[in-house]
C-alpha cells in the first residue's frame, strides 16, 4: 500500500515538474546569483520555556531578500535548492549566520548566556559526509559553544536510512551539538529507532497543535508523544502556538518549550534583539 501511494506521489510530482521545469531552472539560476550576492539571511523566532515564559532560544529560519520580489519564504526556494544541490552551500551560509549571530548576542547581552540556536538541516545536507566538518568549522569560526547549537532534522530524513543516520548523528553528537527531531509525528517513524538515535529533543509539528482544540483524541496524541519523549529523556518543543488556550493545554500536558505567533513571528536579527534586552 505504501508502495502504491509512493508511486502516485511520484506521478503527481512528475507532472508538476514538467509544467514547472522552466521555473525551476529560472529559480536555480537566480539562487546561484543570490548566493554570490549574499541575499540570504535568517530570521529568528523565539522559543520559550512553557513553565515560566522565559526565553529559551531561537530557531533560525532562512529568508531570501530578493531585489525585485522582496522577502521570499523558504517554502519557495528550499525545495529548489534541495533539488539542485545548492542547499549545501545555502545551508552552510544560514548555519554560519545563525551561529555568528548568537555568538555576538552572547558577548553583548548578559542574559543571552544560556540561549540555544536551532538550525534546520535538510535531507541533502544531512546526507553529505562533509556536514560534520562543516559544522565543526562553523562552530570554531563563530566561537559558539557547541552545546548551544541545536540541529533540527526531520523525522522522515532520519528514517530514510536508519543505519547511515545513526552513524551521522553520532558523529554530530561527538562535536557536542544537540539534536532535535523536527516535524515529529508527520512522517513515518519507528519508536524503536528513536531510542537508538542520540537525539535530545522532539519537535511536535504545528499540525498537531492546530488539531488540539478540535477534539479530545488529538490532545491524547500529544499527551502520548510528551510522555514517551520524557520516558526516553527527550525534551519536547511544540511549534505553531497561536493562542493562549493552546499554550495552556500544552503546558498542562507537560510540554517543555513552545514556539509560535503567540510569542512572536520570526524576526530579522536586529528586531529579535528586543527579546534579549528582556532576557534574564
Ligand atoms: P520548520 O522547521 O518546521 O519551521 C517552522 C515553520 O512554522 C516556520 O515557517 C515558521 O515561520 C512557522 N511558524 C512558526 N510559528 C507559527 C505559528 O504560530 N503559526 C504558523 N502558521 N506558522 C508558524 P517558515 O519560516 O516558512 O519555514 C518553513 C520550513 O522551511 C521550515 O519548517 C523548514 O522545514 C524549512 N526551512 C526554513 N529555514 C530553513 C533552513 O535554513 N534550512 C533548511 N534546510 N530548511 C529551512
Ligand atoms: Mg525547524
Ligand atoms: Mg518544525
Ligand atoms: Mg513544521
Amino acid at each position: 500500500k505504501a508502495k502504491e501511494s509512493g508511486k502516485d506521489r511520484y506521478l503527481v510530482y512528475d507532472a508538476r515538474m514538467r509544467e514547472g521545469v522552466v521555473n525551476v531552472l529560472a529559480v536555480e539560476n537566480d539562487l546561484k546569483r543570490a548566493l554570490r550576492a549574499h541575499e540570504f539571511e535568517a530570521h529568528f523566532q523565539p522559543i520559550v520555556n512553557l513553565s515560566d515564559g522565559q526565553l529559551y532560544g531561537f530557531e533560525a529560519l532562512a529568508r531570501w531578500n530578493h531585489p525585485q520580489r522582496g522577502l521570499v519564504s523558504p517554502g519557495e526556494f528550499i525545495p529548489v535548492a534541495e533539488e539542485t544541490g545548492l542547499i549545501v552551500e545555502l545551508g552552510a551560509h544560514i548555519l554560519e549566520y545563525a551561529c555568528t549571530t548568537l555568538s555576538q548576542w552572547r558577548s553583548r547581552y548578559p542574559g543571552a548566556g544560556n540561549l540555544v540556536m536551532a538550525v534546520n538541516i535538510s535531507a541533502k545536507q544531512f546526507g553529505e559526509a562533509k556536514l560534520v566538518t562543516s559544522v565543526k568549522d562553523i562552530l570554531a569560526r563563530s566561537g559558539l559553544p557547541p552545546g548551544l547549537l541545536k540541529l533540527e532534522i526531520t523525522e522522515t530524513v532520519v528514517m530514510l536510512d536508519a543505519m547511515e543516520s545513526s552513524v551521522r548523528l553520532n558523529l554530530l553528537k561527538s562535536l557536542g551539538v544537540k539534536l532535535s527531531v523536527d516535524d515529529f509525528g508527520t512522517g513515518y517513524s519507528s519508536m524503536s529507532y528513536l531510542q537508538k538515535f542520540p537525539v535530545d529533543q522532539l519537535k511536535i509539528d504545528l499540525s498537531f497543535v492546530r488539531l488540539m482544540e478540535k477534539g479530545p483524541e488529538n490532545i491524547e496524541i500529544i499527551r502520548a508523544i510528551v510522555n514517551m519523549a520524557h520516558s526516553l529523556r527527550l525534551r519536547v518543543v511544540a511549534e505553531g502556538i497561536e493562542t493562549e488556550r493552546q499554550r495552556d493545554l500544552l503546558y498542562s500536558l507537560q510540554c517543555d518549550y513552545g514556539q509560535g505567533y503567540l510569542y512572536s513571528k520570526p524576526l530579522p536579527r536586529d528586531e529579535a534583539e528586543a527579546f534579549l534586552v528582556m532576557a534574564e
